[in-house]
């Protein structure tokens, strides 16, 4: 059965496909993974997942529908536990973190973004800061209230500042949601299928947001994306999952390979390489 392939594929040290120890170096991972297993009732949704990240590093979780991508994602920013094995964030164990210490730390988009409330853009904006204030609303950041500016100004939010989120596109509250996150100042970023609403221009403008910030900031993204293209182009790793199991890990070139992706996606893809930039990029051809 392909669940035991893969699963052997793994957890073997000699794995072909594991490319994860080119990046270890002599660096605490910011997070790692030991023999992680999930279990829905009698589903197993992910097993023995073994994974490290280094601090800085952006990854791109990808793999068919069902794979187990989300739930891996809820259980690094711990909204779900495990059955079994044990996140380590920054050495420590991850449910020995209270929920403030957690939030200072990990920050989650989803593909939602924010629901439409009556709240204006700027309030929100600063809902972001919560895990730093006291209870009187003190913030531990004397400059705030520039930081928040600075992000209005970096993400075109200025004019939309007195708006409510009721009253803004999708694509807007999604550039919320982001400019809320970039408040929060976390070290490590989640993102599950961020652009999935966004029209084009603005998929491209939000990965050139989070690539320049992630990079100033030396902020670690574990992204899930649809987009394989934008993965090979935004991220320096991809981590595969297929049946709740790591099919593969590496670089966008060590994974958008022809015999990996058919694999992976039963689909028949030709590989290309992007005329400006140096990353493989996916056509498909005909079935
Ligand atoms: P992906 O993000 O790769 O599409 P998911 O992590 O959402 O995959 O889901 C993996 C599997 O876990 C699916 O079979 C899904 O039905 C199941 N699953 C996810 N969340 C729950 C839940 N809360 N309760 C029961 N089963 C779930």
């Amino acid at each position: 059965m392909m669940l035991s392939k893969w699963k052997k594929r793994s957890t073997t040290p000699s794995n072909p496909y594991d490319h994860s120890s080119t990046s270890a170096g002599h660096r605490h991972p910011v997070l790692q993974l030991k023999e992680l297993t999930k279990r829905y009732g009698e589903q197993t949704v992910l097993h023995e997942i073994n994974w490290s990240v280094q601090p800085g590093e952006c990854w791109g979780i990808v793999g068919p529908n069902g794979s187990g991508k989300t739930t891996l994602l809820q259980l690094l920013a711990g909204t779900e536990h495990a059955q079994q094995g044990e996140i380590f964030l920054q050495q420590r164990p991850l449910h020995t973190y209270s929920r403030r210490e957690l939030a200072q730390h990990t920050a989650v988009l989803g593909q939602e973004g924010l629901a439409p409330l009556h709240y204006p853009v700027k309030e929100v904006l600063a809902m972001g800061r919560y895990p730093y204030q006291n209870w009187l609303g003190h913030d531990q950041l004397a400059t705030a209230d520039q930081l928040l500016d600075e992000i209005m100004e970096r993400l075109d939010l200025k004019e939309l500042a007195d708006r409510p989120l009721d009253q803004l596109s999708g694509g807007q509250r999604q550039r919320v949601a982001f400019g809320k996150v970039m408040a929060q100042q976390p070290k490590l970023l989640l993102l599950d299928e961020p652009t999935t609403y966004l029209d084009i221009a603005y998929q491209v403008h939000f990965m050139e947001w989070l690539d320049t910030w992630r990079r100033e900031s030396n902020i670690t993204v574990i992204a899930v994306l649809h987009d394989l293209n934008l993965a090979a182009r935004y991220c320096d790793r991809l981590l595969a999952l297929q049946e709740g199991q790591i099919m593969m890990q590496g670089t966008p070139e060590q994974l958008m390979e022809e015999s990996v992706l058919k694999q992976l996606f039963r689909i028949r893809p030709a590989i290309v390489h992007h005329p400006d930039i140096d990353v493989p990029q996916l056509l498909l051809k005909r079935r």
